[in-house]
């Protein structure tokens, strides 16, 4: 037997689970690390999230600037919290079980700019990146107008300066458009999942996109070299960032002013259970600790990834965290949820939400098209299939037992089940209408 075959023996003898993940199976992993009261440790304070809140703010003269349909949110990025009920309909009808308490979905594909929840933590890394140059040069205060960095003078500042990262595609989107609407010169390393339109539509801006034929963690390393080489060069990177981990944090605060308009209770009788995509953990990270921070101890998590791609769920699962890619585990890495497309996950991630995770879960790519279908059809939005990964976590909570163990009758009437949608709404129309239609049939 191959070296390869004895190591994926070996892990599949000391993790079970990972037998069926092999065979293509759903699974649901229940985090038994959890603590009940688990050591404040999160990477991130609740005082940075409302630094990094304020940052955005201050950019928001100039978000209006430089990207008209701000305008009307007075340049703040931010996203609708819909109901949605008729999708809760179908999902009861389709695994055949009642889905207690509201589904809510925290609709971030409708985020503008980027229209994805890379919106949140690449937009802030790159304002957090330029604010500082700024500021360093004696060219910017932290109390003046923000949109004079919408000039001509500012712009040829910039543009002495390069910003790279390596993408499966949405955070290339979200870096290329604001680094590009701020001059730097801006490089983006795609992965061979990433989507056609996604690259003409950064090269139309003046981006460089390199292509690799190869997956995700690939185009991070090599654009990480290549910018290490490059003089006035600044990566983003997706696989260590806490600037962009904290970007996304910012997303508690925003829910936190929503959920008190619509008069949505977090306590101990309205547990808030979140279900959040997750690729190499960043975003979902990111936002389930600010939700932690924000919220505290009535907040449960869990995280959603494709049947090809379960790096997080790996990680956790064995604690090895970056040191086990998909592959090693005999997993192909082949999934149409190219947003999730990622084999090997954040170095720091998966401690960071051991400790207060609830579980993660696997999905067939097959249902995320039928899911795509329905919510377009029952709801009128447009998702991509990555942002779809989620929107079973209701019933898989309840199936696994989840639910059950942890909560009475009473508080999982008053749960409130938040489905995060991740992306969608920059796809164009002719490959949206071919998405929908494959999820026609179930
Ligand atoms: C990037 C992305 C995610 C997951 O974010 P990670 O930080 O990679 O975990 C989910 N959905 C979509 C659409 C994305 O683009």
């Amino acid at each position: 037997m191959s070296n390869e075959k004895q190591e994926i023996k070996r892990l599949e003898s000391q993790w079970p689970l990972i037998s069926a993940m092999r065979n293509g199976e759903e699974v649901t992993w229940i985090n038994d690390q959890k603590l009940k009261n688990g050591p404040d440790d999160w990477p991130i304070t609740l005082e940075e999230i409302h630094e990094a809140d304020a940052r955005l703010r201050r950019f928001a003269p100039f978000l209006t600037a430089v990207f008209p349909e701000t305008k009307e949110a007075g340049g703040i990025i931010e996203s609708p919290l819909l109901e949605i009920e008729h999708m809760k309909a179908f999902l009861e009808k389709y695994h055949c079980e009642t889905i207690t308490g509201c589904l809510y979905m925290k609709a971030d594909h409708l985020l503008p700019v980027a229209g994805s929840v890379k919106a949140r933590g690449g937009m802030y890394e790159v304002l957090k990146h330029a604010e500082s140059l700024a500021i360093e040069h004696g060219l910017l205060s932290t109390e003046e107008d923000y949109s004079k960095l919408a000039n001509e003078e500012m712009r040829a500042f910039f543009s002495n300066y390069s910003l790279a990262v390596g993408s499966t595609g949405n955070l290339g989107l979200s870096i290329g458009i604001t680094g590009a609407a701020l001059g730097f010169r801006t490089t983006v390393h795609m992965s061979t999942d990433a989507k056609e339109w996604k690259k003409t539509r950064l090269r139309d801006r003046g981006v460089e996109v390199i292509e690799y034929a190869d997956d995700y963690s690939r185009a991070v390393e090599e654009g990480r070299e290549l910018s290490a080489k490059t003089k006035n060069s600044f990566f983003i990177d997706d696989e260590h960032s806490k600037e962009l981990f904290l970007g996304y944090s910012t997303a508690a605060l925003r829910l936190q002013e929503q959920f008190q308009k619509e008069n949505i209770a977090v306590d101990e009788d309205h547990p808030l259970i979140v279900y959040l995509p997750c690729g190499v953990g960043g975003a979902p990270g990111g936002i389930f600790t600010g939700l932690k921070r924000v919220f505290g101890e009535h907040v449960y998590g869990f995280f959603a990834e494709p049947v090809q791609a379960p790096c997080m769920l790996l990680g956790l699962m064995t604690g090895l965290h970056d040191q086990i890619a998909v592959q090693d585990a005999g997993i192909e890495l082949k999934t149409e949820a190219d947003g999730l497309a990622v084999g090997r996950p954040s170095s720091f991630v998966g401690k960071a939400v051991a400790n207060d995770l609830d579980g993660v879960f696997t999905v067939l790519d097959d249902k995320l098209f039928i899911y795509l279908n329905q919510m377009a059809k029952l709801e009128g939005e447009q998702l991509e299939p990555s942002a779809l990964a989620g929107i079973e976590g209701p019933v898989r909570a309840k199936v696994s037992g989840w639910l059950e163990s942890h909560f009475t009758d009473s508080q999982q009437k008053g749960a409130v089940h938040l489905v995060w949608s991740t992306g969608g709404s920059l796809v164009p129309e002719e490959e949206m209408i071919v998405m929908i239609k494959k999820g026609e049939q179930y």
